[in-house]
């Protein structure tokens, strides 16, 4: 890397959560890229964790956040971030603009305060940080260098405004005058608003140009466009979460996701799939409205495939799904096809969702005492709290429940656990209470919205002038072992790096 710029990693270097980079003008302004909140047993490394969520580096010099999506470990430690004194803008993109007060509102609720005064302040502070971007259209976050301690950014001049705009330092000692960063958004394919972030790094004649890839999706996921390589990166900072695995094909997925639903039709047994509120829940909704659509009249035991119910217990997984539904432009070409031919993918007939928690706790009894076919998402995605403990509590030692994972269990997490021991007979405790796992436990990779391995390899493959530099974070030791392997093959003078 040339000497006119640092990266550091403050999270996601010691697994999958806390994503949180810093690009850095040598010894004067930066900006982060993300920064989010740690989940199970992952750390910064540095002290920071589940359990201590306070900021634990330097902020004087920040700039500017710029967020690659909304996911909570790649934001929820907004918040914090404030408490800590950061006075600049929030950039993002316009779909993530709509989602982030939302994503943040909830995090607050659940980890700061649940005075709804302080909640709304803490939200109308947030959202009027928020500079949304379109895609592909660069963005000025750092220009010249502000004095130490001094926001170069003014948030309200930067809504909205284009390239080359939006912050208005003035020029001072540190990188130079003329020493600026850019940053620009491209699809990433992940969730709704996600992106990876091209930022060209410029100081004294030198141009760097650094890639930020966020959480990447996968080629073939539902609703959403694949991402598309950029033309150029001198510098690379991937995430590695299935960095040693493949996904399997659409079709494998969609077998086996049909399977599991036509057990719960045949013993009227209920299918439990802990999600994340915002992108798993609406790709599945989109998969089940599509096997709905192709076998509604045909039979598993009594039941039809048109008696299955599901439920979304989550108010605010309802909301974003509301919120996918109003942002359809960003749709793939697939499920505009279905919008066409009159259908509704997010919104269709046997969906049902669950606000209020009366209404959560009758769901929940309704299903241990009576049974009936259906299919409940809940969060949290890693069984680590959330609705979906009550659900396990009430149903994990029934044999007729079948739990299914179709997102990333990180080490720690009940989920994980689960996962791991179920199969073998095994238990595991929620709550503090041990309970024995008789329902069935399944895996679905394909709709992780996680680039794999080979994916990975792709994204890099198809660049047309490969990085020097590969950073490696956001994955477990082995993941990130053979995804370096990998890259060593693909690009082999280059330096491919695990940071720590
Ligand atoms: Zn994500």
């Amino acid at each position: 890397m040339t000497s006119f710029l640092e990266i550091r990693h403050h999270g996601a270097v010691n697994g999958v959560t806390g994503s949180c980079h810093e690009l850095r003008l040598a010894d004067g302004p930066g900006v982060l890229v993300d920064c989010g909140l740690f989940q199970g047993a992952e750390t910064s490394g540095t002290g920071a964790g589940a359990n201590q969520l306070k900021i634990d580096f330097p902020i004087e010099h920040i700039q500017a956040l710029v967020v690659s999506h909304v996911h909570i470990d790649h934001v929820g430690r907004i918040p914090y971030l404030l408490a800590a004194g950061f006075r600049g803008p929030i950039v993002c993109t316009e779909p993530s603009a709509r989602l982030l007060p939302l994503v943040l509102e909830d995090a607050i609720k659940m980890g700061i305060t649940r005075d709804k005064r302080q909640v709304e302040r803490f939200v109308k502070l947030i959202a009027g940080r928020i500079v949304a971007v379109p895609y592909r259209q660069w963005h000025r976050v750092v220009s010249d260098v502000a004095a130490p301690g001094q926001s170069g950014v003014d948030a309200g001049a930067g809504a909205g405004a284009g390239a080359g705009a939006g912050a208005g330092a003035g020029a001072g000692a540190g990188a130079g005058a003329g020493s600026s960063i850019d940053i620009k958004f491209q699809p990433a394919g992940h969730i709704l608003g996600s992106a990876y972030v091209e930022c060209e790094v410029k100081s004294a004649g030198e141009k760097h140009r650094v890639v930020f890839s966020g959480d990447l999706g996968a080629p073939h996921a539902p609703l959403l466009p694949a991402p598309r390589s950029p033309y150029r990166a001198d510098t690379l900072v991937i995430e590695s979460t299935y960095g040693d695995r493949l996904h399997q094909g659409r079709r494998e997925r969609s077998l086996q996701l049909k399977k599991v639903v036509e057990r719960a039709l045949r013993d009227d047994g209920a299918v439990l799939i802990p999600a994340f509120s915002i992108g798993r829940t609406q790709e599945i909704l989109y998969e089940i409205e599509g096997l709905i659509h192709r076998y509604g009249d045909d039979k598993a035991g009594a039941r039809r495939w048109k008696d299955l119910e599901i439920i979304v217990d989550s108010p605010l997984a309802a909301g974003f799904t509301k919120v996918y539904r109003e942002l359809r432009p960003h749709w793939d070409a697939e499920a505009l096809g279905r919008v066409r031919a009159g259908r509704h993918p997010l919104n269709f007939e046997q969906l049902y969702t669950v606000g209020s928690h009366a209404q959560h706790q009758s769901a929940v009894n309704y299903i241990k005492n009576r049974g009936h076919p259906c299919v409940v998402i809940a969060a949290s995605g890693m069984c680590a709290g959330g609705r979906m403990v009550n659900y396990l509590k009430a149903l994990i030692e029934d044999a007729r429940t079948d739990i299914l994972f179709i997102g990333y269990q990180a080490g720690g997490t009940p989920g994980r656990a689960i996962q791991t021991y179920g199969p073998k007979g095994g238990w595991v405790e929620l709550d503090g209470q041990r309970f024995d796992i008789r329902a069935g436990v399944h895996t679905i990779s394909g709709y992780s919205a996680h680039a794999d391995q080979q994916d990975l390899v792709n994204f890099v493959r198809r660049m047309q002038v490969k990085p020097q530099q590969i950073r490696i974070v956001h994955g477990d030791e082995d993941a990130k072992a053979e995804l370096r392997r990998k890259f060593q093959q693909l690009v082999p003078g280059a330096g491919v790096v695990i940071p720590t």
